[in-house]
């Protein structure tokens, strides 16, 4: 479908030789994006397709979805090589498939992602987002499609031993996040903020903060990756996942429900996370 779109326009780019067309194959969306592009989204621009400022809606109507999200949270989302990959990044390509769209993933920093979406800037973020009542002041979320939550990394031997333990210690947050949001409940908590999660693993590390406050899963990756620590047995909170939509697309919110229904009743949902979660 898209392709033979494109077959089009090319050819109609062609029967109006040095016309205005040429005008639109440049690579703006991409610049003006300032991030990482899939291939598919590169491919789109190549082609021509136009996208404005305005994004979302042009770029919807155009063919294109596009979503925003923070490649610092596997196995979400993370960089390989030049590509963002992940469960949400493959759970946002099943859903651009079945909604016959193209999809393009941007990466950002995660505290920019509800107003990137709030500004039109990107259709929709899938970022291991948790739902809450005060992002649903801002955006619209999805049905959830998994759960989660956040959990106590502490060094091995560590006199933390449950969430009660944290009163008064050194706590390291990624900005803006849940575990940064309720983190703010712990009695004189000295709370250490920084833009990645794995920033924070290292601050601990190397002794400059008490313990980590961070979703489940992206704390399981990064102990395994640093020696001389663990999570704690008991969850600081449980959470749930959603995709979230700018306030009031419900036309896109209704797609995207009706796409992730379909990908948990055939399987297809769980067969990507066991594709990135191996069982313990
Ligand atoms: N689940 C957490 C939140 O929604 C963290 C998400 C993330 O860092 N990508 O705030």
């Amino acid at each position: 479908m898209k392709k033979n779109k494109i077959a089009v326009a090319v050819a109609l780019c062609m029967a109006a030789v040095l016309t205005a067309c040429g005008g639109t194959a440049k690579t703006e969306t991409t610049k003006a994006a300032g991030a990482e592009t899939t291939k598919a989204g590169a491919e789109t621009t190549k082609a021509g397709a136009e996208t404005t400022k305005a994004g979302a809606e042009s770029s919807a109507a155009g063919g294109k979805l596009v979503m925003v999200t923070n490649a610092e949270f596997p196995p979400y989302e993370y960089h390989d090589n030049n590509d963002i990959v992940g469960i949400d990044a493959d759970i946002a390509k099943a859903i651009a498939d079945k909604m016959g769209m193209e999809l393009e993933i941007q990466d950002m920093a995660f505290d920019s992602l509800i107003p990137a979406v709030q500004s039109g800037k990107a259709d929709f973020t899938a970022a291991g987002m948790t739902v809450n009542e005060d992002r649903k002041k801002n955006v619209d979320f999805t049905d959830t499609y998994a759960q989660a939550a956040q959990v106590i990394i502490v060094k091995d031997g560590s006199d933390i031993k449950v969430p009660a333990d944290l009163d008064g210690k050194k706590i390291g947050v990624q900005t803006g996040t849940t575990g940064d949001i309720y983190a703010g409940d712990i009695k004189d908590a000295n709370i250490n903020r920084y833009n990645k999660g794995m920033e924070a693993v290292m601050a601990l590390t190397q002794g400059k903060i008490d313990a980590v406050v961070i979703d489940r899963e992206p704390a399981k990756v990064f102990v395994k990756e640093n020696a001389g620590l663990k999570i704690l047995d008991e969850a600081f909170t449980e959470e749930e996942y959603a995709i979230a939509v700018k306030k009031g697309n419900t036309e896109l919110l209704e797609k995207m429900n009706a796409a992730i229904k379909e990908l948990k009743d055939s399987g297809e949902l769980q067969k990507i996370v066991d594709k990135y979660i191996t069982a313990e």
